[in-house]
């Protein structure tokens, strides 16, 4: 018997999770792979630099048998091991262990595995679909490229754009710092670019940028009619938070300096890119577009760079007069910055936070911070999401962050801060009611 007051019953709607996305040339895998994921810092943090990104460079590119060669001179399976071991005390194995329990029943690891790949292969479609059926999600946001929607149907999985694949069209400088998370994010972005100048027709990149722009413009205009119903900013992977308006002239002499050169100046690349997404924010502002900023700590292994995700280093880009209406959502409750974006969304007006990624990493930060939300913003401004593209993830995600919203509002309607119809209205507002008015959709 379920023992919520405040949210049984209340419809969810993900605001931000990768439903339906595998990476180019990835192979489903069975539930167990998020774990040997996050091994990734503790092999990376006991190999030799060179090794682990030779190791990484043979395992992307499918060449097995040199990896599981090197793994082996290396001791990786004994540290995943160990890896893992460690890990089974975080709230993702307990979230992994939760969803696998729902969608597959108590087995042993090798079954559950077994049977969450059957799944997968079988129909993942199903499987998502069952996820948010014992979940109570009436839909998902999905941060994906495309989106075969005859296979995961718009009505349940709504695709979110990422701007940052336009924001370098001269691709990065090298890359020289530890993981290799950063350099896989940037492989990305490009690929995504190349994809989407293919749909368009153009056969390589064009040679101005105001060809360039027109072309970003119309491939925008594209993925909107195609379904997409907003924008997200990933940048912080790859490069800082700080987002400054930048004059033409500046942008066409940064064109010119990426242009004419092999290498990629860094001056030339921050510019150029400012310049692109205030054009790009311009772009959302007109069209109604909602854009959601990734801010806060990355994945568990190097890469990122915590202090350039700093969520006030956006003061620039939300202070920005011709950007006053753009509805913005700064995403994953930013940790360690958490109440810097309290701070933000208290003063504009436009801001908004979802605290997605954290139910699956966190736990009690989720209700502290939730409290501090929800006692000092008005009821307008919080979101749940997920951030995952998985099916067991998505289930113990959405119950666990139902179970923390109820306990602070139970707590909230103790203490005398909330009626109890007030509780009711937050957890929809929560839940769902946020979302649909943002980026006008319904249940
Ligand atoms: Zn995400």
């Amino acid at each position: 018997m379920s023992t919520l007051t405040y949210t049984d019953g209340v419809p969810a709607i993900d605001h931000h999770s990768h439903a339906g996305y595998v990476r180019p040339g990835q192979k489903l895998e069975p539930v167990s792979s998020y774990e040997l994921e996050n091994a990734l810092g503790h092999i990376e943090g006991r190999v030799p630099h060179a090794d682990y990104q030779q190791w990484m460079a043979e395992s992307e590119a499918g060449r097995a048998a040199e990896a599981d060669s090197l793994a082996a001179a290396l001791s990786i399976p004994a540290l995943i091991e160990e890896s893992r071991r460690f890990q089974s005390t975080t709230v993702y194995a307990a979230v992994l262990r939760e969803g696998s329990e729902a969608l597959y029943g108590r087995h042993d690891a090798q079954t559950t595995d077994r049977l969450s790949l059957e799944a997968r292969e079988k129909d993942f479609t199903a499987l998502y679909d069952r996820a948010l059926l014992l979940s109570d999600t009436a839909s998902v946001l999905t941060d994906i490229p495309e989106i075969d929607a005859e296979l995961w149907p718009h009505e349940r999985y709504k695709p979110v754009a990422r701007i940052d694949p336009y924001l370098f069209p001269f691709g990065h400088p090298t890359w020289t710092g530890r993981g290799t998370d950063t350099p896989r994010f940037r492989r990305i972005f490009s690929s995504i670019l190349q994809r989407q100048l293919d749909l368009a027709g153009v056969p390589s990149l064009p040679a101005t940028l105001s060809a360039y722009v027109d072309f970003v413009r119309a491939s925008l205009d594209r993925r909107r009619a195609s379904g997409f119903v907003g924008l997200k900013i990933a940048s912080a992977y790859v490069r800082t938070l700080q987002f400054q308006r930048t004059e033409r002239m500046a942008a066409e002499d940064a064109w010119r300096t990426l242009a004419s050169t092999a290498e990629v100046d860094p001056a030339a690349h921050k510019t150029l890119s400012d310049y692109l997404a205030f054009e790009i924010l311009e772009w959302a502002v007109a069209n109604e577009m909602p854009v959601q900023i990734h801010t806060g700590f990355g994945h568990p292994e190097p890469g990122l760079r915590i202090s350039t995700a700093n969520p006030l280093l956006l003061e620039e880009l939300i202070g920005d007069p011709k950007l006053n209406t753009l509805k913005i959502i700064l995403i994953h409750g930013g940790f360690p910055y958490s109440s810097y974006l309290t701070a933000l969304a208290q003063m504009n007006g436009n801001v908004h936070l979802d605290f997605s990624w954290m139910p699956y990493l966190q736990h009690h930060t989720v209700g502290r911070l939730l409290e501090e939300w929800l006692e000092l913003l008005p009821a307008n401004r919080v979101l749940y999401g997920t951030d995952t593209a998985s099916p067991e993830v998505h289930y113990a995600s959405t119950m666990r962050a139902r179970k923390s919203l109820d306990t602070v509002l139970e707590s909230g309607v103790r203490d005398g801060l909330w009626t109890m119809r007030q509780a009711g209205w937050l957890a929809e507002r929560v839940l769902h009611g946020n979302l649909c008015d943002l980026y006008g959709i319904s249940l």
